[in-house]
């Protein structure tokens, strides 16, 4: 069925691989398989044929049927697109069913999807198809109101791509349809994947922002397969699991901790078409999941503000994992007293490791720790930040992880992995941890971070980027991003900005409309700006930002005092 190249295939151009000595460990323990991301996939839906894999509003599926859209497919990218195995592929795509065949579909003819989401702007699909070299797009015509064709066509006409396959609305001249490529593709001729060996990239996860040289994450067959199993083993995925999704699955949550753990274990999807809480409570009584594998603090805190849900029966609901940002201690509690839900906590990234809080811990664990890693081969340091010394025990310190799934450098990033990993492999993953030996194990938690990132409710937005472009408006002289605290996201961005002499000065609006015509993505745009004379400056000379923080927290205290009086 495949092409098997040698397993020791020479490293791919731009890839870091594992070095020997790691991968043979981890092939001996049996975290390694030394297969690949597709061929896995494969072997649990044929095992699992006959079960349910997939429902969405519209369509409820077997893994026979989800298997033979995928490989339908499959073959057709290769017969109408003209796509080859090794290509990568940009996605523009929400959570419909012709996600997930467009996924699988990709893996099955060896195409490598780039996780890019349907929020994002031209300019990073364009930036991150010339970093990764891909040449088509997948995109969602009714998603938003049709606004991704618009877009494709603007990389089309700019040239960032030269083939675009449109689902869910006629496509333009010059894209191919989705119901085309799939209707090339029926019968049951060979599928084409190239197996360039369990060390070879099957996906691109994203993670920085595209300042510069992206941050994109090559996740490898081996290695991927082992990410999905060990979520899937860690939270006890089998055949009668039913998970309920309501975020973006083509990010590194929605594919490692939903499709991917699912198909191995046999256990069915339910995608959530928004996250909006009446869509996520009429799924949750419909359905009636026993997992909601990540729920983002935002998403709770609206849950809980819901009137509706007073009313509803979250009854079946065993797993209620709560991940991707800060969770405070009060919502944990909230939901415990007003919705009878035991909550977990999970860490992810996609550079790799993962950490959870064990079913059954306390509820000092569960509450005010993100967990323990999923994976005995995960290994875990605090570090004293910017060097490779260990804090003291208890100590807070830069989490660093290296592992059987977590990267060993990002893809044609040669500078900046020199910065971004210790000598000895580990990722620093810019977040700011402790860890607590306790007699019920050791857990981490964390407390803060020290790159230079917003979290907008589990959506990420890297400063630098945005800066980069408010800087191209005529009228700024100086800029600084910052959070600000928001009661519902967590944070969202704050813009302080310097004007030239005379400039009219600058609103959330007319910088919205100045980022938007650059082609950012829209959650990136500040939701505040603060017009200053300078900015303030650390003792070495770089703006304070930890100064301009204070300042609109502060603010923001002040007017929140106003309000109630
Ligand atoms: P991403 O690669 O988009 O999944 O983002 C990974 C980053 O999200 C981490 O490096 C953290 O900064 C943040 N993050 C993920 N989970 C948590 C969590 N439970 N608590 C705090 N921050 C988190």
């Amino acid at each position: 069925m495949s092409v098997n190249a040698a397993a020791a295939a020479p490293p791919e151009d731009g890839l870091v691989p594992y070095d020997d000595e790691s991968a043979e460990r981890y092939r001996r323990k049996g975290w390694w398989s030394g297969r690949t991301l597709p061929g896995e996939l494969e072997r649990a839906a044929d095992l699992h044929a006959d079960r349910q894999a997939l429902i969405t509003p519209e369509v409820s599926w077997t893994y026979r049927q989800l298997f033979g859209n995928a490989r339908a497919f499959a073959r057709g990218l290769v017969a109408t697109v003209g796509v080859r195995p090794g290509e990568a592929a940009m996605f523009q795509m929400g959570n419909v069913a012709e996600t997930v065949v467009t996924y699988l579909g990709c893996l099955l003819a060896g195409v490598r999807p780039v996780c890019t989401l349907p929020q994002h702007g031209a300019r990073e699909v364009g930036l991150l198809a010339r970093h990764t070299g891909a040449r088509v797009l997948f995109t969602q015509g009714d998603f938003g109101g049709g606004r991704l064709l618009g877009q494709a066509e603007e990389l089309l006409a700019q040239a960032a791509v030269d083939k675009v396959v449109i689902a869910r609305s006629a496509a333009f001249e010059g894209a191919t349809g989705y119901a085309e490529v799939l209707a090339a593709g029926r019968g049951d001729a060979p599928l084409p994947y190239l197996d360039v060996g369990p060390g070879g990239i099957a996906v691109f996860q994203l993670s920085g922002g595209t300042t510069g040289l992206p941050k994109v994450a090559p996740r490898l067959h081996e290695e991927y397969v082992y990410n999905s199993l060990a979520w899937a083993r860690a939270m006890r995925y089998a055949p009668e699991t039913r998970l309920l999704y309501p975020l973006p699955i083509m990010h590194n949550a929605g594919i490692s901790l939903v499709i991917q753990p699912a198909v191995l274990a046999g256990a069915r999807v339910i995608l959530a078409p928004t996250p909006a809480i009446p869509d996520l409570l009429a799924a949750v009584e419909q359905h009636r999941p026993d997992v909601l594998p990540l729920m983002p603090p935002a998403l709770a805190i609206r849950l809980l503000a819901a009137p509706q849900v007073r009313d509803a029966d979250l009854s079946s609901v065993r797993d209620f994992v709560v991940g991707g940002q800060k969770l405070p201690g009060e919502v944990a509690e909230r939901l415990r007293d007003e919705l009878g839900i035991q909550v977990r906590q999970m860490f992810g990234m996609a550079e790799g490791m993962f950490l959870l809080t064990p079913a059954g811990a306390t509820e000092a664990v569960r509450h005010h720790t993100v967990g323990a890693p999923i994976s005995p081969g995960d290994e875990v340091r605090i570090l004293v930040p910017g060097t490779e010394t260990e804090v003291a025990e208890g100590e807070l310190g830069e989490l660093a992880a290296r592992g059987p799934y977590t990267i060993r450098g990002y893809y044609r990033a040669e500078a900046h992995n020199r910065s971004a990993f210790t000598r000895d492999g580990f990722y620093r993953t810019g977040d700011l941890a402790r860890r607590h030996v306790t007699p019920e194990g050791t857990f981490y938690s964390i407390e803060g971070r020290i790159k230079d990132v917003i979290n907008r409710g589990v959506e990420k937005i890297h400063a630098e980027e945005v800066e980069e472009l408010i800087g191209e408006h005529p009228d700024v002289r100086t800029v600084a991003l910052v959070a600000m605290p928001d009661p519902v996201l967590g944070e969202k961005g704050c813009a302080y900005l310097v004007l030239e002499p005379g400039a009219e000065p600058l609103t959330v609006a007319s910088l919205g409309e100045h980022l938007l015509s650059l082609g950012l993505a829209r959650y990136k745009l500040p939701e505040r700006v603060e017009i200053v004379d300078a900015l303030p400056l650390t003792n070495v000379g770089k703006v304070s930002k930890r100064r301009l923080r204070e300042d609109i927290e502060h603010k923001l205290a002040v007017e929140a005092a106003g309000e109630e009086r």
